[in-house]
């Protein structure tokens, strides 16, 4: 019996259509009658006896068929023509698949060249840039000169090892304020300043939701409040000043007071700072450094900003746009927080050492941020008056609300004593 697997062509009735496709069509009839021929063969040999004889029947059969088939299929220019094609087909193959391969190789080396190089010139900046951020001296120093390249050891003479000084790269000043907390001089001090918080210093307009009523303070009463402020010999003072006198015992006056305003609004040059001026007052701005970079008419312009610092008012950050900025990363921490305090820096040329938060959000990782790029503190809307160092990140405030009259003020001012 005639056992060797052969490949039968395609039986007669199955006229399989010329081309690659009549050949992708005959392999797969081949390869299925292979793997039938094979399960014929395990159930004529390995099966269970029982089954023996019916499979070597089913076998015989099918050798049979295969035979016809064959015999049907002695048509050798058929058998030829399929065999050119594949011969042809492989042949092609080979260049194919080799140019195929250069391809490859060739966009790897590409690719490697190209990420080498990329990684080059990006590492240099970067490396700047890390140390720039971690700065052992304040900006406001002059910069060290920076190194003089060394002259090359003369090839004459004996070379004689000298100390040459280590001079470190000179970094780019990174241009915003870093002072560290002003030292202490070891005593412990607590003050109940009172620190208000003012938002608008503007009627209302006509359909103003309760939020912006609650927020805003018509102007002739901020002027009620300032006349009793002065009236009561209230002195205001800057958040720095509580800082200096915190750490160094710098005397304030006998009834100091903080006046801020949040969110830079338009009115805040417009109404408030006027009326600051004309009490001898000085204010402190929280502002949002997006509004004026947007030159948003509803807030402070950066020239507005600018005259209110040159006039004493105290300009400190209240965030790039009026986002939380508790859960945040250091990368979006540092667009908003340090972006912001660059922005009135470069306009004012003063330093922003505090922050409000922005609608009192916050968390440790916000506070460390702060406390890691030398900020000296920071204000919540907590209802209080109790400043130290050890809380000077959570400083609190007393609201000022759209309803509270002279009478209330002097009410809120009476009770965190
Ligand atoms: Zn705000």
């Amino acid at each position: 019996m005639d056992t060797s697997p052969r490949i039968p062509g395609p039986p007669g009735e199955r006229q399989a259509p010329p081309g690659v496709q009549g050949l992708i069509e005959q392999t797969l009839w081949a390869t299925s009658e292979i793997s039938r021929g094979f399960w014929g063969w395990g159930a004529a040999f390995g099966g269970a006896p029982a089954s023996n004889t019916r499979a070597s029947r089913l076998l015989v059969a099918r050798m049979q068929i295969l035979a016809n088939a064959d015999a049907k299929m002695a048509r050798p220019s058929r058998l030829r023509a399929h065999r050119r094609l594949l011969s042809l087909t492989l042949w092609m193959m080979i260049p194919g698949g080799l140019i195929a391969l250069t391809l490859f190789a060739m966009s790897r080396a590409i690719n490697v060249a190209a990420w080498e190089t990329s990684r080059r010139l990006l590492s240099t900046p970067a490396e700047v840039s890390l140390s720039m951020l971690v700065p052992t001296s304040s900006p406001t120093e002059s910069p060290a000169p920076s190194p003089s390249p060394n002259p090359s050891p003369t090839p004459t003479g004996t070379p004689t090892p000298e100390p040459s000084p280590i001079v470190p790269p000179t970094p780019t000043p990174y241009p915003f304020f870093q002072e560290p907390l002003p030292p202490t001089d070891g005593q412990t001090r607590t003050l109940q300043v009172p620190i208000l918080m003012y938002h608008y210093i503007s009627d209302p307009p006509s359909g103003a939701d309760r939020f912006r009523l609650d927020l805003s303070v018509r102007p002739s009463m901020f002027e009620a409040h300032l006349q009793y402020l002065r009236q009561a010999g209230y002195e205001t003072v800057s958040l720095s000043d509580l800082i200096f006198h915190l750490t160094q015992g710098h005397p304030l006056p006998p009834r100091p007071i903080v006046l801020t305003f949040d969110d830079g609004y338009r009115d805040a040059y417009e109404e408030a700072f006027p009326r600051l001026q004309r009490y001898g007052f000085r204010g402190t701005f929280f502002v949002l450094t997006g509004r004026a970079d947007e030159g948003d008419p509803r807030y402070l312009s950066w020239e507005q900003i600018r005259q209110m610092s040159e006039a004493g008012m105290d300009i400190q950050l209240h965030g790039r746009e009026h986002v939380p900025l508790s859960g945040r990363d250091e990368a979006f921490l540092f667009y908003h927080i340090i972006g912001g305090k660059q922005s009135i820096e470069a306009h004012t040329g003063r330093p922003v050492r505090f922050l409000a938060y922005p609608s009192s959000d916050y968390d440790q990782r916000l506070i460390q941020f702060l406390e890691g790029y030398r900020f000296w503190g920071a204000v919540t809307t907590a209802f209080g008056a109790d400043e130290r160092l050890e809380n000077r990140f959570l400083w609190p405030r007393i609201r000022i609300r759209g309803t509270d009259d002279v009478g209330a003020l002097m009410w809120k001012l009476s009770v965190p004593k």
